[in-house]
């Protein structure tokens, strides 16, 4: 079993306080991994990732990318995806690297959010718990179900304080970003709001 916290925002976001290495320490502590999804780019992610095994970590490398209909998490990507494309376009851009869609906090109360679009682009996931968000959110839990599509968790964490404290639980841990797309497509994954043993 491991627990990764599936939406963290480092120094590389604009709008997040967290220090990228700060966040490390505190989610080896925690015992959680990380997918750090900043705003448009991998760039934290790569830099997490290279400091993953002094710090005792796991980091997967995801990002929040913006859409002209709201925001998508994508996992496992290799290359940047451009901002603002339709969602679909978005979603697929994604697909053709192999990575992962995971439609984030869909039915927040913003612009951020995908909204209906929830109900038929080509998801691969749910973000159905956003910690920063308000927690579970019951009608992204629904949506999820009723597509069988997998339902994930993270914190949005952007202040330290957030960061590992909601997340993803994994029947094993996911040694690559391979083995944790392989788990999302496989809906084994479970949504979790405390993780402190
Ligand atoms: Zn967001
Ligand atoms: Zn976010």
């Amino acid at each position: 079993m491991s627990i990764i916290d599936m939406h963290v925002h480092t120094e590389f976001s604009p709008c997040s306080r967290v220090k990228l290495i700060e966040s490390l320490s505190k989610a080896a502590q925690l015992g959680v991994g990380l997918a750090i999804t900043d705003h448009d780019t991998i760039k934290g992610a790569l830099k997490a990732k290279s400091f993953s095994q002094k710090y005792e970590v796991k980091i997967f490398i995801g990002c929040e990318v913006s859409t002209k209909d709201g925001q998508v998490l994508a996992y496992g990507i290799m290359e940047e995806i451009p901002p603002y494309l339709p969602a679909e376009q978005t979603i697929e851009l994604i697909h053709e690297q192999g990575a992962v869609a995971v439609a984030s906090h869909p039915f927040r109360n913003d612009r951020e959010s995908l909204f209906e679009k929830t109900y038929f682009l080509p998801l691969d996931g749910i973000e159905v718990l956003n910690l920063a968000g308000g927690g579970v959110s019951k009608d992204a839990r629904e949506v999820a179900v009723r597509r069988g599509l997998a339902q994930t968790g993270g914190s949005d964490a952007h202040t330290l304080n957030l960061v590992g404290e909601a997340g993803t639980k994994f029947p094993y841990q996911p040694e690559s970003e391979e083995d944790l797309i392989k788990l999302i497509k496989r809906k084994e994954c479970t949504p979790v709001k405390f993780t402190r043993r």
